[in-house]
């Protein structure tokens, strides 16, 4: 049982067979800081694997070691052999074992020291050894400061680990706008671009390179489907199955339009909501201190950060936005204010 530092440097000491998962639909941060920490192990010579719950979009299969991922679907067999003889399994980006879907139960079973490296609230006790904050801006910071102060091993943020990190942080903090992007966090992304992370082409390569029918379909949303309801300073913008198939979206297409909403002047809240194959989705944004994850964890089975969360819900697509809509009311000195 590692519960201390000492403890797990010492198990990191030698070559162990360690796995890295995340939750699913990884996203910027959930695989920026998985790969960062993959190519910070492997210099060590650890048997170290990527598995992912699912698939990922395509704005991050870019990064360094992206080959190296186990997608778990796709891998069951191989994915639960590698976590039931692990030594070391580090859980990031999440901290309830549900986030993972069925590779979940798997974790939980194995004999595996579990490490959870996070930042959200409320974390199930699952974990032997918790690298937790909820102040950093993304899981990737919490990466890099665990290999240089937890670890004390600098020197081994090479240019892989810088770039993946840089990525994670960028993305989770909406590139460097979010309240929590303290001071601290540009001197390690400065200390990142030093061991080798090129800031623009990181960019370039997120946000600078979208198919056509996804700026096409952003178009639609914008011009078509956005409502924006001033009486409570929100945003909402739903789209349907047959809208995404029209514009071709796939996995990650539909991240950050969410946003956008945001960005109306006066708006405090904006929710975006989308049908997927097997439920209908919602994405939260506010802004200030305005409380989006109670939203989602009270009435959509969801949660997250204060000024970003999401849930999800079994009901229609029309019974969802009316669902959010008749909350409103509940919210509005709150939003009015
Ligand atoms: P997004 O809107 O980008 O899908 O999610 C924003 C944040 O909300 C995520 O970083 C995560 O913290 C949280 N979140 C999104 N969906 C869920 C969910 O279904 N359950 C929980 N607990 N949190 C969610
Ligand atoms: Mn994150």
């Amino acid at each position: 049982m590692i519960t201390d530092k000492a403890k797990l440097k010492a198990l990191l000491a030698q070559p162990r067979r360690i796995v890295i998962t995340t939750h699913h639909k990884p996203d910027g941060d959930a695989i920026g800081s998985s790969l960062g920490l993959y190519h910070y192990l492997i210099q060590q010579g650890h048997h170290t694997t990527v598995i992912t719950p699912t698939d990922y979009p395509d704005y991050i299969d870019w990064l360094p070691g992206n080959g190296d991922v186990i997608i778990y679907p796709d891998n069951k067999e191989l994915s639960e052999k590698l976590v039931e003889e692990a030594d070391i399994i580090f859980c990031l980006d999440f901290n309830h074992l549900s986030r993972i879907y069925e590779l979940g139960e798997a974790v939980r079973a194995a004999r595996a020291a579990k490490v959870m490296i996070d930042h959200h609230l409320e974390p199930e006790d699952f974990d032997d050894y918790r690298h937790w904050d909820i102040n950093a801006c993304a899981t990737a910071q919490l990466v890099f400061d665990f290999i240089v102060n937890k670890l004390g091993h600098k020197e081994l943020i090479n240019k892989d680990v810088a770039t993946c990190l840089y990525t994670g942080i960028m993305t989770d903090s909406a590139s460097f706008s979010l309240p929590n992007t303290n001071a601290e966090v540009h001197r390690v992304t400065a200390d990142l671009i030093d061991c080798g992370a090129v800031n623009w082409h990181i960019h370039e390569q997120v946000y600078s390179n979208q198919p056509q029918t996804r700026l096409q379909f952003l178009g639609h949303c914008l011009k078509e489907k956005l409502e924006v309801l001033r009486e409570y300073n929100t945003a909402l913008i739903s789209v349907s199955r047959q809208e995404l198939e029209a514009y071709n979206i796939t996995t990650g297409d539909t991240e950050g339009i969410v946003n956008y909403g945001l960005s109306v002047e006066g708006i405090h809240l904006a929710a975006f909501i989308v049908e997927r194959a097997d439920m209908v989705k919602l994405s939260l944004r506010s802004k200030g201190e305005f409380p989006a994850n109670e939203i989602c964890k009270k009435y959509f089975s969801g949660g997250g950060h204060r000024n970003a969360a999401g849930g999800v819900s079994n009901d229609s697509l029309e019974a969802v936005v009316q669902k959010f809509k008749s909350i409103l009311p509940e919210y509005k000195k709150l939003l009015i204010q």
